[in-house]
């Protein structure tokens, strides 16, 4: 198979992107399985400093333009599209996230090449390449061997850790030039800050995490009271915060916030990928869930199969019976 492996090198108000890393780690076993160099895209607008950070790619192309300043898919997708015809990878990987979603996508619309989404997995095989995807968060999995080459795979969070896709080498960097149309369909106009919530979940050390299984939002009265004991904080799932129970502020995921408390105790929250995507470094993680196959017991370094609003009380009463224990000690 000719042509080199890429990974799309997304970056954000001067940072890469962490799945940038995992993308890298992934990029790095394809192109060592097809024996192609790993090379990274890095495009934006003063971002050549960012490229030491790559170094597990074996070349950095990196292009700046500033109409690429602001990170619009289609803009991104033009400029790719041009260095993907001139250069013709094998692969080109390219981070799913709130960012980049879609750019991968109108890069295959616009140059009619085979695209693949929400991959986890992205391996050489004897047909092609063939990519492992995880659908209707992580419910259905399939594997879909890419239709010839170049190929867009869209890589889903949670493909590799990102500590894999770091590396202390310094990458060769190639600047490349780059083209970006004058007119755009698309343009962004502003960013809008979300409001600050009332509790910063990304600073606690505890978090008591509530997920659909908790039921009714007179339940989470129950959960104050464990996080009030442990002296921590409640955050939520989405559907949580979808319903209105809690404020946005307290959504932790893909659409939520990043947290890394040293406890996490997660209840009545199945643990689908979009979840643990902003919750899976917590240093100890506590699941409750009365299904025993629940995907959250995958991470959880303790589980307890068991109704949340039995377990719950019984934990609260547990944790201040100790306490006092120990005021008396
Ligand atoms: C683009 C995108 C972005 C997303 N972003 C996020 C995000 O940021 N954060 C997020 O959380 N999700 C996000 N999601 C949604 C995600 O896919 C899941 O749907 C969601 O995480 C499920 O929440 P849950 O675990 O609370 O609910 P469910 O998946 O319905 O799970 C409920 C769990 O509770 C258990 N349960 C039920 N009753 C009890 C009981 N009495 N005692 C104990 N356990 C019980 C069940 O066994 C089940 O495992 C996103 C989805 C998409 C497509």
């Amino acid at each position: 198979m000719s042509g080199n492996v890429w990974v799309f090198a997304e970056q954000w108000r001067g940072r890469i992107s962490e799945i940038t890393y995992e993308a890298l780690a992934l990029g790095k076993e394809l192109a060592g399985a097809l024996q192609v160099p790993l090379e990274a895209i890095l495009l934006g607008h003063n971002v050549l400093p960012l490229a030491g950070t790559l170094g597990k790619a074996d070349t950095v192309l990196a292009g700046e333009h500033p109409a690429l300043a602001e990170l619009v898919p289609g803009l991104y997708a033009e400029a790719l599209a041009a260095l993907v015809e001139e250069r013709a990878p094998c692969a080109v990987l390219i981070p799913l996230t709130n960012i980049s979603l879609g750019m991968g996508t109108l890069l295959a619309a616009r140059l009619h090449l085979p695209s693949v989404n929400f991959c986890q997995d992205v391996r050489a095989a004897a047909a092609g390449i063939e990519a492992r995807c995880v659908l209707y968060g992580g419910k259905i999995e399939s594997r879909v061997t890419a239709a010839g080459t170049p190929a867009i795979f869209g890589i889903w969070s949670g493909a590799r850790s990102p500590e894999a896709g770091r590396s202390d080498r310094a990458p060769s960097v190639e600047e490349v030039r780059v083209t970006v149309p004058d007119d755009t369909r698309v343009r962004l106009k502003r960013y809008i800050e979300p409001e600050a919530g009332d509790v910063d979940i990304t600073r606690q050390e505890v978090l008591v995490a509530v997920g659909r299984g908790i039921q009714s939002p007179e339940n989470l009265a129950l959960a104050e009271d464990l996080a009030r004991s442990l002296g921590g904080a409640v955050c939520a799932s989405r559907p949580v915060i979808d319903q209105g129970w809690l404020p946005l502020s307290r959504q932790v995921g893909k659409s939520g916030l990043t947290v890394k408390p040293k406890l996490y105790v997660a209840l009545g929250i199945s643990g689908a990928p979009e979840h643990v995507e902003g919750m899976r470094d917590s240093s100890l993680i506590v699941a409750v869930n009365s299904d025993p196959r629940a995907p959250i017991f995958g991470v959880a370094h303790y589980g307890i199969v068991g109704d949340v609003l039995e377990v719950l009380p019984a934990l609260t009463a547990a944790i201040e019976a100790r306490k006092e224990a120990h005021s008396h000690a």
